[in-house]
């Protein structure tokens, strides 16, 4: 905490305007969306090359901020608009942050683990911290915040109680290193790894290590991994005398790890996982452990106890048509913040409803009638309808929560009182807390249990495709997205919500039932049906949905049931397809009907290329275009009116740019699979399909495996496992005997034998697995593509497969 008036002395400038109000400031941001106590933040405006944080001025001040550092003199005229607010100008507002924070940390005597490295600096830093709670109170970077900003960001919440801070620290740029070295000020550093890669900004491997060397060539004791070799040879070549440096190594026996390198001794160890990153960094975290002191029994209690670290909120389905964010990641208040805003843009979404279940925020230096008082009034913007506070500090000042309110002494006490079944309906829950409430159980008591297998769905890599394709388009140019077949099999309504709040135009479904699903979850979007069967014409219309005309039945069929009211329909024209659609020859007689009944508006004609991914095909496409305006001209000039038009699919979109016409329809491309193979690398895999590891066996070789006996076992003491995914789920028989491999623990697994129902066995020997572990069918590396090439069909065809039965889990990074 500092005041205003001492902050010229620490970091220098010109005081601006300072009138007599003067705060305390508890907070430091430079982010105008993540604020946390307004009236105790100081804002750092920050000229970049995208954002520039001095538009943000009037809107912080109107929420309330009082505090600011400046880099641009404002003129008098603009300071009067602000009457009540400190403002100090700099010439660098990123210079100034980093002095405070380099201060900040001076005034504490503490150790500080500093984490560098090019992968894994996160969970080294969250399993540092999960294994080390019962002996230190820890002070930990949010997130990965390891940047020239992030790192004083996280330094800055440094306080008297804490006896350990735990901070990661990136650069991307030559001589970052030496002024986060400055604000960090570590006593004890992890080097993790370094990649190969050739870093933006650094001209060799050699020179990106001496620049990362910068944040412990004042360190006491440094930690590595002596298989990184350029690593080892820089560190024992530049490490200093008084440097004590823990260079561990690792060998494995059998299901044991060995770790040479701590001081004189080995340790044997059984670690939790087996992956080699999790390897690593779980050493690293075994290392430090050593360093302060744990002894080897201690340690291998602890690490069994160890939690996979979840870097992501996750949007789970649960009981009674519930969906949870279970986010125990970050538990003070500004952690908070973010889950609030990640359940406010859910808002649109899947559930109007909103519950919060919070334990008690630690915070220092606020005052908790000012701290509750504020999270109160926060989940009443964020629009949360009940409260569930757990902890006896919240329960004390329960007063201060407004609506449904109920409080509990702890978590045991919770979940002892409450039914589930009967207490949660029909609503998004954000559970959020300490992480000694181990508010785990109440994320697994509410969730579905889901059977092993399950398609996991990349909401960011939904976006991230989305905006590829916009990027393609003119700025005037409509997007209609098609959902249809439960959204290529990613689940319907949760793609709908996503797309509807990044404002696309129009959804597309094939059937009614599928669009009266989308209305019933709250989809406001117009949508189009492009199969509406006649006794389905009821239920269309009275939920808003616009039906597809592609003949002269249907419209018949439509007019009789209309009797006169209005309606709009888009019309399908036939040019080349031969599978729905008037054909031109018909326009005429079309425009006659249409003339007839003015009740019926055209909101758009439309078709659809054969053959728009293969060059083979170009004059077709090219001809089918032709015919498809000639249509359109004679429909508009018949009619009297303009309607969209609009002809390509997610690969015409890339490969026919003149005939974007007013609308595109996007398919495909938005589920990662850009089917013309040119763009690729622009889309993000979205979904990942996996299952479980049901049993091992050992067989001995020549021993027939599965139905039909079909499989042989190849090897001496073929290891077998049996999986939980069959045909039923959509892991088609195609890949029966070897034509498959899944993926354990990153190694390929052929499928032996014929694929079962409900699951299929594949030959483990040689993989080190366990009963349980987690099986990929496809993923980023082993792409839907790269199935379907394998079973003769195509991406489509394997993505709509998977059967309803498989559970989809939605998450964010
Ligand atoms: C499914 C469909 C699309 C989308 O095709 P993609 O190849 O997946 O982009 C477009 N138009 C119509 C008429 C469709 O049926």
């Amino acid at each position: 905490m500092i005041a205003f008036k001492d902050l010229v002395d620490i970091i220098g400038g010109s005081v601006l305007q300072e009138p007599a109000t003067q705060s305390v400031i508890s907070y430091l941001a430079t982010d105008s969306r993540k604020l946390v106590l307004p009236a105790r933040t100081l804002f750092f405006a920050i000229r970049g090359t995208r954002h520039n944080g001095h538009h943000y001025l009037p809107d912080l001040y109107a929420q309330g901020v009082r505090n600011f550092v400046v880099e641009v003199a404002l003129p008098e005229s603009v300071l009067s608009r602000y009457p009540e607010a400190n403002i100090l100008l700099v010439n660098s507002a990123v210079d100034a942050l980093q002095l405070l924070a380099r201060v900040h940390r001076q005034g504490f005597v503490l150790p500080v683990v500093a984490i560098t490295g090019s992968n894994g600096k996160t969970i080294v830093k969250e399993w540092a911290a999960q294994l080390l709670a019962p002996d230190f109170n820890i002070v930990r970077s949010p997130k990965s915040y390891n940047s020239q900003i992030g790192v004083p960001l996280s330094v800055w919440s440094i306080a008297p109680q804490h006896t350990l801070g735990i901070f990661e620290a990136g650069i991307s740029q030559p001589h970052e290193m030496t002024r986060l070295q400055a604000i960090l000020q570590p006593t004890i550093g992890i080097f993790t790894n370094i990649g190969t890669a050739h870093d933006e900004g650094f001209s060799s491997q050699n020179e990106k290590i001496a620049e990362k060397w910068q944040l412990f060539k004042d360190c006491p004791v440094v930690i590595y991994n002596r298989a990184h070799e350029a690593l080892d040879t820089f560190i024992q070549k530049y490490k200093s005398d008084n440097q004590y440096v823990i260079a561990w190594k690792v060998t494995r026996e059998g299901t044991r790890y060995r770790v040479e390198g701590l001081g004189g001794e080995a340790w044997e160890l059984n670690l939790p996982f087996s992956d080699a990153a999790s390897v690593e960094n779980v050493l690293h975290c075994v290392a430090l452990m050593f360093c302060l002191g744990k002894t080897q029994a201690e340690t291998q209690s602890r690490l069994l106890a160890l939690k996979p670290v979840s870097m992501r909120l996750e949007l789970k389905q649960g009981i009674n048509q519930c969906y949870l964010i279970d986010d125990s990641y970050n538990n003070d208040l500004a952690g908070l913040t973010l889950a609030l805003d990640l359940l406010n843009q859910q808002n649109q979404a899947v559930k109007s409803r909103k519950t919060v279940i919070l334990s008690d925020v630690p915070q220092a230096g606020i005052e908790p009638t000012i701290l509750y008082k504020h999270i109160a009034q926060l989940l009443t913007e964020k629009n949360v309808r009940r409260v569930i506070g757990i902890g006896k500090e919240i329960k004390v000042l329960r007063q201060f929560f407004e609506g449904e309110t109920a409080f509990f002494d702890s978590t045991d006490s919770f979940l002892e009182a409450i039914k589930p079944q009967q207490y949660f309906h029909n609503e998004l829950i954000l559970i959020k807390g300490a992480r000694s409430f181990e508010f785990e159980r109440i994320g697994q008591w509410l969730q579905e249990k889901v059977h092993g297998t399950r398609l996991e769905i990349n909401l960011d890599a939904l976006v991230n495709n989305l905006n590829f394709y916009k990027s393609k388009l003119k700025p005037e140019t409509k997007l209609m997205v098609m959902v249809k077949a439960f959204a290529y099999g990613s689940g319907s309504y949760e793609v709908a919500n996503l797309l509807q709040f990044h404002r696309v135009d129009y959804l597309t479904v094939a059937y009614t039932d599928e669009g009266v699903d989308l209305r019933r979850n709250g989809i406001t979007l117009p949508i189009m049906v492009m199969n509406p069967a006649p006794e389905t014409f009821d239920k269309l219309l009275s939920f808003n949905l616009e039906p597809e005309v592609y003949s002269f039945r249907i419209l018949q069929k439509l007019l009789e049931h209309l009797d006169g009211q209005p309606a709009k329909i888009h019309l399908k024209i036939d040019t080349g397809m031969r599978r729905l659609g008037f054909e031109e020859k018909e326009i005429a007689a079309l425009v006659q009907v249409l003339n007839e009944n003015k009740n019926l508006t055209v909101g758009s004609a439309f078709s659809h290329l054969a053959g728009s991914d293969e060059a083979k095909h170009n004059d077709f496409s090219h001809q089918q275009i032709a015919t498809y305006t000639r249509s359109v001209e004679a429909l508009e000039q018949g009619l009297g009116y303009k309607f969209i038009r609009h002809i390509v699919n997610s690969p015409g979109i890339i490969r026919f740019p003149e005939a974007h016409f007013d609308m595109v329809r996007l398919g495909i491309g938005l589920y990662g699979v850009e089917v013309n193979g040119l763009e690729q690398a622009h889309l993000q895999t979205v979904g990942t399909l996996k299952t479980v590891i049901s049993q091992i066996k050992h067989v001995p070789t020549g021993e027939s495996i599965g139905y039909g006996r079909r499989g042989l076992a190849q090897h001496p003491d073929t290891t077998l496992a049996t999986i939980a995914i069959g045909y039923a789920d959509g892991f088609s028989r195609g890949f029966s005997r070897g034509v498959g491999s899944v993926k354990v623990n990153g190694q390929l697994a052929p499928v032996v034998g014929n694929i079962c129902m409900d699951m299929c066995m594949i030959d483990i020997t040689g993989i080190a697995a366990q009963e349980g572990d987690e099986v990929v069918i496809f993923d980023d590396t082993l792409t839907i593509s790269d199935l379907a090439a394998k079973i003769n069909t195509i991406p489509y065809e394997i993505i709509t497969n998977i059967s309803a039965r498989v559970k989809r889990v939605f998450y964010t990074e």
